[in-house]
């Protein structure tokens, strides 16, 4: 089987050295086993997605000099989440919710990979459906029928599935310009992409146990997993978008325009030499 891995970024900001040091693992994953490097582009992050982003993502990735083949961007495949998540439905799994931010907040009882736990406030109750509703998953029910489950990751080995510990996630959000959550749309799509090595960082691990009880639930091929350390700044924080990385001297258009030599940034990536202020991590417990 031709390994087959993917880039999946979103256009809400710059991309930045983290992002290059993803893309350089899945591409070189893939091609020292003779295989392919998918880039498919997040984009159903409704307003935040721009267009004239996905252009620049383009250039810093031929610039670093990888090669890739690119995949459908997910705004098209709104209609296959759409379609799984009533499957779902249909088999007694998901439950509308209404709870806000701060109510699972103030109700939570247990932190998980992203934040409090969801405490199950609306599993069992009967909140009506119609309106903005978000569905989530009830995950004792979605384990008990899908039992015992495990994935494996190629650095850190085998891996009992604990979807449990992220809680009743959510699939499909209350926010209608965003269809699907990161869990069920990343995992409908990996599988249609025929990708075999999902490779991210280590802030998504959590995330993969998620992904694998969906996989198991919808009758999807499973892949293997591939979890990279993560490139922390000076303060220990991972570099993010929202954090402004991709525009603080870490941002690849910016070092592309200043006349960077792209190739040997990432030579200098693959080689762990890493610009001034930046760290590689293997801790586990870094926010997405
Ligand atoms: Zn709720």
């Amino acid at each position: 089987m031709q390994t087959v891995t993917r880039f999946a970024p979103s256009p809400n900001g710059p991309l930045h050295l983290g992002h290059a040091f993803s893309a350089i693992v899945a591409h070189d994953l893939a091609k020292e086993r003779g295989g392919r490097m998918l880039v498919r582009i997040e984009d159903i992050d409704g307003a935040r997605s721009r267009a004239a982003l996905v252009r620049e993502f383009r250039a810093d990735l031929a610039w670093l000099g990888l090669e890739w083949n690119e995949v459908p961007a997910q705004s098209s495949r709104v209609a296959g989440y759409a379609a799984a998540a009533l499957r779902l439905r249909e088999m007694g799994l998901l439950f509308p919710c209404r709870c806000t931010r701060a109510e699972i907040a103030a109700a939570a009882t247990a932190q998980g990979p992203d934040g409090p736990v969801y405490p199950g406030t609306c599993r069992g109750a009967s909140v009506d459906p119609a309106g903005p509703v978000a569905w989530r998953l009830d995950v004792a029910e979605a384990l008990r029928r899908a039992g015992p489950l495990t994935w494996h990751d190629e650095r850190r080995g085998e891996q009992q599935a604990r979807p449990d510990l992220a809680g009743d996630v959510v699939l499909v959000r209350k926010d209608a310009d965003t269809p699907a959550s990161y869990h069920l749309a990343v995992t409908l799509d990996d599988a249609a992409d025929g990708v075999t090595l999902v490779t991210r960082g280590l802030d998504l691990f959590a995330a993969s146990h998620v992904h694998r009880l969906l996989q198991a639930l919808l009758d999807l091929p499973v892949p293997s997993w591939h979890h990279h350390p993560l490139l922390l700044d000076a303060d220990g924080s991972k570099l993010a978008k929202r954090r402004g990385s991709g525009a603080n001297g870490f941002g690849l258009a910016d070092r592309r325009r200043a006349g960077e030599d792209g190739r040997a940034l990432a030579e200098a990536l693959r080689e762990g030499r890493l610009p001034a202020g930046i760290t590689l991590s293997e801790a586990l417990d870094i926010a997405p």
